[in-house]
Parts: structure tokens; sequence; C-alpha cells
């Protein structure tokens, strides 16, 4: 996943955008680049490697614009290069453009592109896209926004953008489909970002983009969404409810190891006001509405990807185990592609961190159409599975920046289990005191994670003695299968 930051305001745009840009590291990325405004032109810069050695290559004197985008690259066409990098500018250089997706139709585009006399400076699907922005909008003598949304109309595939026009610099044009934007609103500026993390030193006001929306931001005249039909879109702002100290390091050496030492609290934020053991009740708000569903659903269907997966797995093993319900796992990708028979008597439970896991979304997207209840597990609030889903629950982790998962997987452990808890009582497939035992073991949880985490020092220890082993076996059986499957990614994703 990619990384975009867009702003148009007062403040100088260039620091605003390499502090976005930084926040956005954690999604992981080839290169970086920059385009900013002058009154007579437009200045990209660009360079594979970190947000850092983008700022090496600026130095110190960096125009003055109170327009900018910024982008952090991973690359899908084209090799990372500083040639592939973003932003690209389209043939008349007056068309910048960032991108995040792919635009999967870009190969016959670009013949026909060439043949109306497009040069292409890079390999990527992206330039593709932006000089059929241009095509467009001067065959038409449209404005930028007219141009972007009928490009969209011709373009197959995902894609979160945002476009500059030099010869109107007073608008930014954002636009997404299965990939993420979120506009932000301050006093007389406005920021269009992956995600808030760019935007929230500034302003707590946001709008999320629904998939096919296109947001024109002026300067003066402030911002419209419009879908792709032309129709203006009524939005809602959100006030975000994110701190900036949850999206520092807090003391710890990486992101990482902050999360894992966040487990004790994280995990009783899964639970809170959803448990009481002394009372002996369990309830999960998403659920509770849909418990009719729930309790007629002749199967109950995981997507999920990675981490998420193996959560999945042991959520098969929670609910087979105490609602009796038959469960199965999909990995999203494999869901998608194939043709699953879903009825409208299935549960489809969706699981991803971010909310945003593309496959997950498709394989959503798949079953709503079939008609099976889509419940979702994410933990960003207001991301795409949470609303495109038809109930859910949020597990409520906080900030997730550390790329391999920790705090996220405990706690959509949490939710499953409150969740297979909450059937099987209502199932009658509980013994009493099972239930109630099972309850008071869920409240003593963060106090035995932090007596787990009280053994750092030993982890340590055995670490050192293992590091230079060539292989790893994890073994698990039952509950620990899935656990042990997950141990391996983990130790995967951080020795890569
Ligand atoms: N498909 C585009 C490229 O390869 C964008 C990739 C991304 O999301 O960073 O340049």
């Amino acid at each position: 996943m990619c990384g975009i930051v867009g702003y148009i305001g007062q403040r100088d745009a260039y620091p605003l955008i390499i502090k976005g840009l930084k926040r956005l590291e954690y999604r992981g990325y080839d290169s970086a680049g920059v385009a900013l405004y002058e009154e007579d032109g437009v200045i990209v810069k660009k360079k594979q490697g970190k947000v850092s050695d983008l700022e090496n290559l600026v130095g110190t004197k960096y125009p003055n614009s109170k327009v900018g985008i910024g982008h952090t690259r991973w690359a899908t066409h084209g090799v990372p290069s500083d040639r592939n990098s973003h932003p690209h500018t389209s043939n008349n250089d007056k068309l910048s453009i960032i991108h995040n997706g792919i635009i999967e139709n870009y190969a016959t585009i670009k013949v026909a592109l060439a043949e109306l006399g497009h040069n292409f400076r890079s390999e990527t699907d992206t330039e593709v896209l932006v000089n059929l922005i241009e095509e467009i909008q001067n065959q038409g003598q449209l404005t930028l926004e007219e141009a972007v949304r009928e490009a969209l109309s011709k373009v197959v595939g995902a894609y979160a953008i945002v476009v500059y026009d030099k010869d109107h610099p007073d608008v930014l044009v954002g636009a997404r489909k299965s990939s993420p934007l979120v506009l932000g609103i301050g006093d007389d500026e406005y920021f269009l970002a992956s995600d808030a993390s760019p935007i929230i030193k500034y302003t707590n006001k946001v709008v999320y983009l629904n998939d096919e929306e296109i947001v024109t931001v002026n300067r003066k005249e402030g911002f419209v969404v419009k879908n792709i039909k032309n129709e203006v879109q009524k939005v809602k702002i959100q006030e975000l409810d994110l701190k900036l100290e949850e999206l520092e390091k807090g003391g710890y050496d990486h992101f990482m190891l902050k999360e894992i030492f966040q487990q004790p609290v994280t995990v009783a934020e899964s639970m809170r006001g959803r448990i009481n053991a002394e009372d002996g009740w369990v309830t999960v708000g998403g659920m509770q509405d849909h418990m009719d569903q729930f309790m007629n659903a002749s199967r109950i269907i995981f997507v999920a990807c990675g981490t998420s997966w193996h959560s999945a797995l042991i959520g098969e093993y929670l609910f087979e185990e105490l609602a009796r319900v038959p469960v199965e796992v999909e990995y999203a990708s494999e869901f998608r592609y194939r043709d699953p028979i879903i009825s409208e008597k299935d549960v489809i439970i969706a699981l991803s961190q971010s909310g945003e896991t593309a496959d997950t979304l498709a394989a959503l997207t798949l079953a709503k159409e079939k008609g099976a209840l889509t419940y979702g597990i994410v933990n960003v609030v207001g991301s795409s599975i949470a609303r495109i889903t038809d109930c859910g629950s949020y597990i409520h982790a906080g900030p997730e920046i550390g790329v391999a998962s920790t705090k996220a997987f405990t706690s959509q452990l949490v939710i499953l289990t409150l969740m297979a808890l909450n059937l099987g009582k209502q199932r009658g497939k509980i013994p009493q005191t099972k239930y109630r035992d099972l309850l008071v073991s869920l409240e003593t949880l963060p106090s035995k994670i932090e007596k787990a985490l009280e053994l750092n020092e030993k982890i340590k220890y055995i670490a050192t003695e293992i590091k230079d082993s060539q292989h790893a076996l994890y073994l698990g059986r039952g509950y620990n299968f899935p656990a042990a499957l997950e141990g391996a990614l983990k130790l995967k994703e951080i020795s890569y």
C-alpha cells in the first residue's frame, strides 16, 4: 500500500507533506516524491528510497508553495526507480498525479494514447491515467474535475488519486475506488490523504470518501463531492477520535514493540462494555441487532487475509466449539476469484485490521450480491469494510502502525470469543459453568498478558540464542495450530 498526501491552504505545503509521508511510512514503500507549485510552473522531485532521501534531494531550498501533492510508492507496474516514482506529469506538463492502486486496463489505453501522440516517460499505469485525463481535457475543453470523471469512467481497477492542474492553482481533485482516501477539513485549508495520520495534527474534521466518489477542493470555494455520474453527494463530516500520541513511538524503539506492550490495555479496550462476568452477560452490539440471522444461519463463513486469516481459523474453532454452528474459513483472495456457493442464509464475517484489505473488500461485495448478511471485524473506524458491511464490531485496539500485526490479532480474538460466547449462549449450547468460567478468564486476560510481558528479558535472552538459526519450526495443536501459523508468520515478516 502506498501513501498519498495532498494539501491546499495557507501553510507551506512541502514540510507538511514530508511529515505526512513519514506518518504513512508504516504502510511500506520503495520510493517517494512531491510536486510543488510556483507561479511559473511545477517542481517535481522524486527519488527511489526513503522519504529522508527525498528530503536530501530537495534540500533546504524548496518553493514556498501553499499547495502540493506527495506520494510514497509501492511499485506494481514498473520497477522501483526514480523515473517510475510519483508524482507523474502529463505530456503537456500541466497535470500532475499521485496514485495508489492499479489501473488494470492501462495497456490498451496506453496503445490508444500512443497513437494520438502521447509519449511515456515511465513504465507505470499511473502515467497512462494522467495522460488519459489530459487527452480528455483537451478534446472536450473540460475542467479538471470533468476530465477526471470521464477518465475514471473508462478505467478498470483500483485507485486513490489526487490530481493538480497548474493552470488552476486553487484546485485539487481527488477520487477513490477500492483504495482509501480521506479529506481533512481545516480553516481555509484542505488535506487529502490515504488515512487520517497525516491530517490529525491540523484538523479532526474528516470525510471518508466512498468508492467512485470524486472530491473537488477549491481554496476559495470549499469542496464538493460527486459520484462518477456527476451527482452531488451528501457528505458526513466526522470528528476523528485520534490523538497524536497514538501515532508516536512513545519511548519504544519501534512501533511493533510499543504495540506488543500495549496489549493489556488494548485487550481490555476490546472488551469494554461488552462483558460482565459478575452478572454473567456478554453483548456484542453489531451482532445483537442481527441475532435472528445469526441464529438461523446455515453457516458462518470467515473471509480474511494474513494475520486476520489466522484469527479467523481460531474463530472457526471457537464458533464450532461454543456455538455449534458450521464454519468455513476462506482466504479472501481465493474466495473472490472463484464462484463460491453462498446463500441468503449464510453470514459472512470479514476480518481486517485496516478495514481496507482489497481482496477482503472484493469478497464482501460478492457476498452482498448473493444476499448474505455481512459482518465486519475491523480496527480502523470509518474504514471501507466498516462502511460496506451490514453490521460489525470495532476491535478498538487503537492505531496499529507496525507492519507486522500484534495487538490487532489479540483484539480480534477477543471479539471472536465474545461473539462465539454470545451465540453459544443464545443457542443454548454452552453449559452454564463453562460460560461463567470463560467470562472470568476473559476478564483476567489483561493481567495475564501483563505477566507474560514480564518475561521480556528472558525472551531477549532466548532470541540471542536462536538468532543465527537457519530454520524455525512452530508446533501447535487445536487452538494453538493457528497460533503457531501466526507465530511463524511473525518470524518471517520480522526477519525479512
Ligand atoms: N500502480 C502504481 C505504480 O506502480 C501505484 C502503485 C502504488 O499504489 O504505490 O506506480
